[in-house]
């Protein structure tokens, strides 16, 4: 399997070599070249396997379409390694729960940060130990955070041999629960480190960093962040769990609904269905900050300025624009880069959006792709929560109740519609106190975190000052 950019460039890549890169040279984000087709023996055999073996096999199944650089037997005992009960807290790993009417929950937030970020974030660390070990080189990690990513990125890299992690948050703007979880980390390669300042000071931070390119080549930066492909990969297996779980037979489909940011989750929805998993439906689900769902309606990707993108009670949502888009309207036009260049390089830099609304193309996304799209607002969000709550005695995030206010309007008979739960709700506290008047349960493992010592470096919003510390900490 190779791969190649949504930008053109056709240099074919091998997995090894993209795993530790983030964008293409030429801008663009990489796919395989083609969809490896599961046919229905091969889906007929997966369900065994998931049955029979668990997660962590499928997971390998899926995964060898797809990396043809690590023996297989290696690649096996990376995936036994990651998913395992101790690390996901139960033996399903991402277990089925039926909510109502034909509506499943699929639980993908039983990780060590409580979301589904680890279901990708836990592979990518041992991926990265293994093949920076093959290389003998290094990686020091530096990324920005206001939450979810950056914890889910040093839970996945803590003691692993090769890799340091340099994580920026805006100084006292994360819960006392967010901090608790990064801060408490005393592993020798993770550092944390409180910027005065807002999330976009940590993030302009990083880009002054990798933009040095001498600095970055010297220090050995690389990132983590949702445009990497490793991640989208791990996240398409448990769209075939889902599967597996919601149906009897090969011959059913399904439906998925997904609480959308960046477009990451759902993109490995695409890739599945593209592989030939029997989705019906895609369902897109937005916050207010609707980018997406304003596409999907109108053909028209219109990228929001910071002073527009609003700070909601589903945070991990909070866009201005979608990093992995480019992927599936690469699809979309038939895999012209050229095209997909001109949209998302001058296009979007010059008058911030792109309009597809007359490209034929623009109706496969319901007729060929199945996506449908819909948006959710605080109160709604506040509803659906506490009609989870006082109906079914559920405890809903609010993510995943963005999500199930939208799966509800795309309901059809006969077909099963599962809902990604992409966070727990101990998270995300005070709107869940809000919708219900009581406090989400609490895992055993997090009773307490917030009174564990806390080990954080607090710094001025400069990028000079971020590298100096680098050049202290590393190696
Ligand atoms: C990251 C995140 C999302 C959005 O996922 P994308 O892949 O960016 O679309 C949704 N919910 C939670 C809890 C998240 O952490």
């Amino acid at each position: 399997m190779k791969y190649i950019s949504t930008r053109g460039d056709h240099s074919p890549k091998h997995f090894c070599d993209i795993l530790l890169e983030g964008l293409a040279p030429d801008g663009g984000l990489y796919l395989p070249e083609s969809y490896p087709q599961v046919d229905a023996t091969t889906l007929a055999r997966w369900r065994e396997v998931y049955h029979q073996q668990g997660y962590a096999e499928l997971a390998f199944e899926v995964l060898s379409l797809y990396i043809d650089d690590i023996p297989a037997a290696d690649l096996r005992a990376l995936c036994a390694k990651t998913y395992t009960a101790e690390v996901f807290g139960t033996g399903e790993i991402v277990p089925l729960r039926h909510l109502e009417n034909g509506i499943w929950l699929e639980a993908l937030s039983n990780g060590p940060t409580l979301a589904f970020k680890d279901m990708a974030m836990q592979l990518l660390g041992n991926l990265f130990e293994y093949e920076l070990a093959r290389r003998g080189e290094q990686l020091n990690i530096l990324g920005a955070t206001s939450g979810d990513t950056g914890s889910a990125a040093e839970y996945a890299m803590r003691g692993k041999k090769g890799v340091r992690v340099f994580m920026t948050s805006p100084y006292g703007r994360m819960s006392p629960f967010q901090q608790a979880q990064m801060f408490s980390l005393m592993d020798d390669n993770i550092f944390n480190i409180a910027v005065d300042g807002v999330f976009d000071d940590c993030q302009d931070m990083v880009k002054a960093v990798s933009n040095d390119l001498d600095f970055k080549r010297k220090y050995k930066i690389g990132t983590v962040n949702s445009i990497n492909w490793a991640r989208l990969l791990a996240q398409v297996v448990y769209y075939f769990a889902g599967y597996f779980q919601a149906t009897e037979a090969n011959t059913e489909k399904v439906s998925f609904t997904v609480p959308s940011g960046n477009f990451g989750n759902i993109c490995a929805g695409h890739v599945a269905r593209m592989m030939g998993l029997p989705v019906a439906k895609l369902v897109v689900a937005t916050n207010e900050n609707d980018v997406l769902d304003e596409f999907f309606k109108t053909g028209v990707y219109r990228v929001r300025a910071s002073a527009d993108t609003h700070e909601t009670s589903s945070p991990s949502m909070d866009i201005s624009k979608a990093s992995n888009f480019e992927r599936f309207i690469f699809d979309l036009l038939g895999r012209d880069g050229a095209r997909v260049k001109a949209l998302f390089g001058d296009g979007l830099a010059r008058s911030g959006q792109f309009d597809l609304s007359q490209h034929p193309a623009f109706n496969d996304c319901h007729r060929r792709y199945g996506f449908e799209s819909g948006k959710s607002t605080h109160s709604d969000r506040l509803a659906t929560i506490k009609d989870t709550f006082e109906r079914m005695e559920m405890m809903i995030d609010t993510h995943t109740a963005d999500g199930v206010k939208v799966a509800r309007e795309f309901v059809q008979t006969g077909v099963p519609m599962i809902v990604l739960e992409t966070a727990l709700p101990i998270k995300f506290a005070e709107t869940i106190v809000e919708a219900t008047g009581q406090q989400p349960d609490r895992p055993p493992r997090f009773v307490g975190i917030e009174d564990l010592p806390k080990r954080v470096t607090r710094m001025a919003a400069d990028a000079q000052a971020i590298k100096t510390f680098i050049t202290e900490h590393w190696a």
